[in-house]
């Protein structure tokens, strides 16, 4: 019990730096930069910045939020993917231990965060992260042993978001998503297999639904909101793996006596 805390804290802090090379990703990938070259700078004055103004989590409290060297503001965006990151980390381990799932989890977490915030920020999802992480899905459920289910799951997930691509373009002459949105199903298809990946692409439309609906409600309606569908893509497919074989054995308990 000691060793499991004491490796519980120890994800938490290879999360936090995990999450610090997320926010490089995010910052970088849809900026067409390299993610190894120049070294960390604010975006705002070109700083370098030194090692303790990169320590994950804590540089932001300490500096309370703003660069070092020219006093502007950063992005909450840095310590909210750093400690999402580490509390993921540590909750999968505590929860699933030194185990396969675990690390399937953990790689399937980095793929996904980058991804939310670079669709919610730019409406653009960088083909490198949907196809490194559909070989990823692929090669992990290869060495599960869950390969077929994996080829099945890509396959449905994203067919079904090109069919309504190709629908919304053939019948309402207009572009209903993008089309990252479509590779992006096909990675999270092959981390889910069907029968997950049916039920996130339900509870996706419906989380789209209820938050459009709401942006709708209270924001200026002349203001054009174009909302990414990628979160909701990710938000339902994390539900989906976590709660999904609860969801579907209580729907069928309505049913099923
Ligand atoms: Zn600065």
């Amino acid at each position: 019990m000691p060793f499991k805390i004491l490796f519980t804290f120890w994800f938490f802090l290879l999360g936090s730096a995990i999450g610090s090379f997320l926010n490089v990703l995010i910052y970088r990938l849809p900026r067409k930069e390299s993610i190894l070259f120049p070294p960390s700078h604010c975006p705002s004055c070109n700083h370098k910045l030194a090692p303790k103004d990169l320590f994950p989590i804590f540089s932001y409290i300490f500096l309370k939020g703003r660069c070092r060297y020219c006093g502007a503001k950063i992005s909450i965006r840095y310590p909210l993917v750093e400690i999402l990151t580490a509390i993921f980390f540590a909750l999968s381990f505590w929860l699933y231990g030194w185990s396969f799932y675990c690390l399937k989890m953990l790689i399937f977490f980095s793929l996904l965060l980058p991804i939310f915030f670079i669709d919610l920020e730019h409406m653009l999802i960088p083909d490198v992260l949907s196809f490194t992480g559909l070989g990823l899905g692929l090669f992990l459920s290869l060495l599960e042993g869950k390969i077929y289910q994996s080829i099945l799951g890509s396959i449905v997930f994203g067919g079904v978001l090109l069919l309504i691509y190709l629908g919304a373009l053939f019948i309402l002459k207009e572009e209903g998503m993008g089309q990252g949105d479509i590779k992006l199903g096909f990675l999270l298809g092959s981390f889910l297999g069907l029968k997950l990946s049916l039920l996130a692409l339900f509870l996706s439309y419906i989380l789209g639904g209820i938050i459009s609906i709401f942006i709708l409600l209270f924001k200026d309606k002349n203001l054009k909101t174009a909302i990414p569908f990628g979160p909701f893509l990710i938000l339902g497919s994390f539900i989906s793996l976590f709660w999904g074989e609860s969801i579907i054995s209580f729907y069928l308990s309505l049913f099923i006596k």
